[in-house]
């Protein structure tokens, strides 16, 4: 079973918010979306074919917490030190993009990057929660691209320029439940035209993901649907127009998006 969002109008933005009308929640099962009730509580009765209903980012969040720096030597290829404690930074809600959105390259930077990463979903409101009690407020997990215009996060003194113009947080296609996978095998991998240029697990990271809801949540409060994108490993690089980016976290799913000039 996974988790999704969706719309019945392919034309429906990514950055429709739950309050809309057109936003539907829903679980696919076997190539088939059966309606739920928001949250994805009761069946509503009412079903598509997967292919048919317009998928949307999977969660709504409030807010998207990053963690910079969290795999050794992916903070090594940019030339930064491990960071001694987690380094995170927020990127808009109107950065979201769905599986199979365009990535739209801005004029302002000259290089683009993709970050392949595992997404956390929050699923119950987290405030000061220990580390040891993280995992009860986890709804599941996501395929995020952190996209990231990296000259101007090398030009910029913080980052929330580089991390967020409209289209640089693709997620999805759903949320694995976490009562459903195992944390530890989410294998994540990254192609780019079919060539893989990431692979990582969750014990590669520096902070692991318990850790960084305690860390996140003494700084404040994490609201169900809320997404933390856990960081990226090794081997992020540039975006050309027309490339295809491929975002696998294996047992959860596979997330594509193309990038396009502006
Ligand atoms: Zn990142």
């Amino acid at each position: 079973m996974r988790l999704v969002r969706f719309s019945l109008d392919p034309a429906t933005p990514a950055t429709t918010p739950d309050v809309s009308p057109l936003v539907r929640y829903g679980v696919a099962e076997n190539e088939t979306v059966y309606e739920t009730a928001p949250g994805w509580t009761a069946r509503t009765g009412a079903s598509w074919p997967l292919g048919q209903v317009r998928l949307l980012p999977p969660c709504w969040p409030s807010k998207i917490v990053c963690v910079g720096r969290n795999y050794e030597e992916h903070a090594k290829e940019l030339g930064n030190l491990a960071p001694a404690e987690p380094v995170i930074f927020l990127k808009p809600p109107s950065a979201l993009a769905a599986h199979g959105d365009p990535i739209v390259l801005p004029p302002l930077s000259q290089r683009v990057d993709y970050e392949g990463e595992i997404g956390v979903v929050i699923g119950r409101r987290a405030r000061n929660v220990p580390a040891e009690r993280a995992h009860e407020y986890i709804l599941g997990y996501t395929c995020v691209n952190d996209v990231t215009a990296r000259d101007l996060q090398k030009k910029d003194v913080q980052w929330t320029r580089a991390k967020g113009f409209d289209t640089f947080c693709p997620v999805g296609p759903w949320i694995a439940p976490a009562t459903e996978v195992n944390l530890d095998q989410l294998r994540l991998r990254t192609w780019v035209n079919g060539d893989l240029k990431q692979q990582a697990s969750p014990a590669d990271m520096i902070f692991p993901v318990a850790r960084i809801i305690a860390f996140v949540s003494e700084v404040m409060t994490l609201e169900p649907g809320d997404l933390i994108a856990t960081g990226t490993p090794a081997g992020v690089g540039p975006l050309s127009p027309g490339a295809l980016v491929k975002i696998e976290i294996e047992g959860v799913g596979v997330l594509e998006n193309r990038v396009t000039p502006a």
